[in-house]
């Protein structure tokens, strides 16, 4: 296969924005040349960085493939500049709560991806003698729900199955990624009353079930030693204790989402359940600190958590909050949303490694993904941070175009993303299909 070089002023080598000419060749890069060399494809100062990492997308396939599946979902992160994603073992039928339907999910997703994608497994009451086949297999972490997920086939866990998996995922060196809210008390709210009302909604998953969640966590991450991942943090009040806990040198980790530092409750409209998600999007105060919390690592990183639905499963035209699908549709617009809301705050030099090395870290992928080094898969994107863009519908490459984002302008206009070494999106269509491979734990 022949060489490919391309150059730019602003390529993210060694923590530093810095001009060089990337040599890829086999899907490997091949050298980092810190000049411009003759024939080089020139970028000029456009930045090129590792293709972002989505550690949490719902993909759906198979069996509500109709809510999203493996080839319209991959098709958007090629458009978003995301070269690897981790699918969640629901909302797809069967959940990924064993080998056999670990072997349907891989089957489904055979032939439809156009970037990588690696799979976590499921933890339900009784299936923990299913775990060890899971972890063998390459999943590349194990999901549980402390509150009902929202599907009957996915059922949360108590906190004696959790303590009873740790011992198992601790040795396995395998994260529990925990959907943290745990419910000590029924919230008090007017939500039966006021359908609609997205302060009744907010009011209906309150912070104290976040916090009393990580609690837990914390206190069995302590006993057992066991990688805890806290996924879509949502909660000022969950920052402190994650804090502690990080200090306290417990293997713990957290994400938050775009939709969380972007929004707020204050602007979110009633009956627009495009906006639900669980847990729900908070007060401005909420979102403050999250940011706050990326800048100081107390979050390590952001995820999409791309859950969307059908229109009339999300309860598009009766606006009822209490009935539609909590989840947000925002997997292509992962890089634009977050930097569009951190922008303020940080450099890109702290931002980058929140899509990038930080997820790949987590994810036990970072000796072939989320840098440029010599040796490290040619996965990259190239988007320029000072293009704003208003998002159309009609750019969306999701399986359904209901969008949150829709009609917002944003910051960092994604213009090419190369996969293996080859361009899979450049201007603004899919060029290259079906690359994309399975990501297995090394
Ligand atoms: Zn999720």
């Amino acid at each position: 296969m022949t060489e490919r070089f391309i150059f730019s002023k602003r390529c993210w080598i060694n923590g530093a924005l810095q001009p060089a000419t990337i040599v890829m060749r086999d899907g490997i890069i091949r050298d980092i040349i810190f000049d411009k060399t003759e024939g080089a494809e020139d970028y000029e100062d456009l930045v090129i960085m590792p293709g972002a990492i989505d550690a949490h997308v719902h993909i759906n396939e198979p069996g509500r493939t109709e809510w999203e599946g493996f080839d319209t979902a991959t098709k958007a992160a090629a458009a978003g500049g995301i070269t690897s994603i981790v699918d969640m073992p629901l909302n797809s039928s069967p959940v990924t709560t064993n080998l056999e339907s670990l072997r349907i999910k891989q089957q489904a997703s055979f032939g439809k991806m156009h970037v990588h994608v690696g799979f976590y497994g499921g933890l339900i009451p009784g299936n923990l003698e299913d775990l060890p086949a899971l972890i063998d297999h390459g999943i590349l972490g194990i999901k549980c729900f402390m509150v009902h997920s929202g599907i009957d086939e996915f059922p949360n866990v108590s906190i004696e199955d959790i303590d009873a998996a740790m011992p198992l995922l601790a040795a396995a060196g395998i994260p529990l990624l925990a959907h943290a809210e745990w419910i000590r008390e029924p919230a008090t709210c007017r939500l039966n009353e006021e359908p609609s009302s997205y302060r009744e909604y907010l009011a209906s998953r309150p912070d104290v079930w976040e916090t009393d969640a990580i609690r837990i966590l914390v206190e069995l991450c302590r006993k057992h030693r066991c990688r805890v991942h806290i996924v879509h943090v949502s909660s000022m009040y969950s920052l402190p204790i994650i804090r502690d806990a990080k200090r306290e040198g417990l293997p713990i980790t957290a994400e938050t989402c775009p939709h969380y530092i972007y929004f707020n409750a204050e602007e979110i409209p009633d009956a627009q359940p495009l906006f639900k998600c669980a847990p729900p999007v908070r007060t401005k105060a909420h979102a403050k600190a999250l940011k706050q919390a990326l800048m100081d690592g107390t979050l390590d990183f952001i995820a999409s958590d791309h859950s969307p639905a059908p229109p009339q499963i999300k309860k598009l035209d009766s606006g009822n909050l209490r009935d539609a699908w909590g989840g947000i549709s925002g997997l292509q617009v992962l890089l634009p949303v977050s930097w569009t809301a951190l922008k303020a705050n940080m450099e890109l030099s702290e931002f980058i490694p929140l899509l990038t090395g930080k997820p790949a870290q987590f994810l036990g992928l970072h000796q072939t993904k989320g840098q440029i080094t010599k040796g490290y898969d040619a996965d990259l994107v190239i988007w320029d941070p000072g293009q704003e863009f208003t998002l159309h519908t009609t750019e969306l490459c999701h399986r359904h175009s209901a969008c949150p984002y829709t009609g917002r302008k944003l910051s960092g206009f994604v213009k090419e993303t190369i996969l293996r070494g080859g361009t899979i999106f450049h201007h603004q269509h899919i060029q290259t299909k079906h690359s994309g491979q399975w990501l297995k734990r090394p």
